[in-house]
């Protein structure tokens, strides 16, 4: 039988020729020429200040906390159902998160119950673009100017999406970006931080490479410069071979999005009469990146025994994403029972550009029969 996998990075023929010609330029790691290329097609393509490569989206979120300014205690609101790494960044600079519950129809964080949860510690707010699916930035960035914080978008899986015709990445004065291998660009491992200003930029540019300036740059320099430290910084630099692995990618972004797009619309037709899941809600003013396709099973599901099911006739499913309160590392006190509730009932099935029509509806009627074997009766 087919195999039909959750995901799938879709990296062929040409990423391999520019990983060769970065193994005969001599130069394989960070901020060399091919970083500084990705860097001005990122400034170029999302209109920004500045755009700093990094190895992840966790170090551009932790880059983000750091040049912000968040320090010890400080409070920071951060959207509950997500890939917990919002919370995690917040925790490496000694500060504390603050988990706000998300809207039942999108995942995405509830502008309300930010606002409800702003404090004297409050310095800012981190929103998630659920799983491809731009957050409601007009509310948010209006809060945040009334109490005076900062936004931090988390674009991790939405390269791609836009919000009220602007693209996902400028939602906010800043902005954190993954290119793991699970997302809709990919170099493998990677990331990068966008930012309105280009102070913040320069900040987390120079902390990304130990405190000190590019090391390509300063080999290119006639004389005996000796570069001097000034700053506790981090190796959080992206090599030169994950950057001209992206910059092929970031030109294939929207072939590739059409391709989940057209997987997302044809789901969504075949599934919209099934009574025993939801759907994506995809509000009109903005568009999905489709990096996960996740669906609500009703309550009588057992999904457990569905995901079982699909992955016995080697369909691929998952849980999706994490209600993160109640990590065991986290344990909040206080509760997002909306984020638990989808934490609990969604699944993942499969997602990627590679996908073919016959799979989709393989996926489905598959599907379709299990949820009836593992759905209680009333
Ligand atoms: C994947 C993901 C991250 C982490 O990205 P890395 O590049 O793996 O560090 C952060 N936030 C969200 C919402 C994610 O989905």
């Amino acid at each position: 039988m087919d195999r039909i996998p959750l995901v799938h990075a879709s990296l062929g023929e040409k990423e391999l020729a520019a990983v060769a010609e970065v193994f005969s330029s001599g130069w394989p790691a960070g901020q060399g020429p091919q970083g500084k290329a990705l860097e001005a097609q990122l400034v170029e393509r999302y209109g920004v200040g500045d755009a700093v490569s990094l190895s992840n989206c966790g170090a551009a979120l932790h880059l983000a906390m750091l040049a912000l300014g968040v320090e010890p205690g400080d409070e920071v609101i951060v959207a509950d159902y997500t890939f917990p790494a919002p919370a995690h960044a917040v925790r490496y600079v000694d500060a504390v998160p603050v988990f706000a519950d998300v809207r039942a129809d999108t995942g995405t964080v509830d502008p309300q119950a930010v606002e409800s949860l702003i404090g004297p510690r409050t310095v800012g707010i981190i929103a998630v673009d659920t799983v491809g699916l731009p957050a409601d930035y007009a509310e948010l960035n209006a809060i945040a100017d009334r109490h005076g914080l900062f936004v931090v978008e988390d674009a991790a899986c939405s390269v791609g999406a836009t919000y009220q015709g602007r693209q996902a990445g400028t939602l906010a004065p800043v902005a954190c970006l993954s290119f793991h291998g699970r997302k809709g660009a990919s170099s493998g491992e990677g990331g990068a931080l966008l930012s309105a200003d280009p102070v913040i930029g320069q900040d987390a540019r120079l902390r990304s490479s130990f405190g000190i300036g590019s090391i390509f740059d300063q080999s290119q320099v006639v004389g005996l410069p000796i570069p001097e430290f000034t700053d506790i910084g981090y190796n959080y630099k992206m090599s030169d071979i994950a950057a001209a692995i992206l910059r092929v990618q970031m030109g294939r972004i929207d072939e590739l999005l059409v391709r989940r797009s057209a997987i997302a619309a044809q789901y969504g037709e075949l599934l919209a009469d099934e009574d025993l899941l939801t759907v994506p809600h995809v509000p009109e003013d903005r568009t999905h990146a489709w990096q996960s396709y996740m669906v609500t099973l009703d309550p009588r599901v057992d999904r457990a025994g569905l995901a079982a099911a699909l992955r016995a006739q080697d369909i691929g499913c998952g849980h999706g994403t994490w209600a993160t309160h109640v990590q065991p590392v986290y344990q909040s006190k206080r509760k997002c029972p909306v984020s638990a509730d989808l934490f609990a009932r969604n699944l993942a099935i499969p997602m990627h550009a590679e996908l073919t029509e016959a799979q989709v509806e393989r996926v489905v009627s598959v599907l379709r029969t299990e949820l009836r074997t593992h759905a209680r009766s009333r």
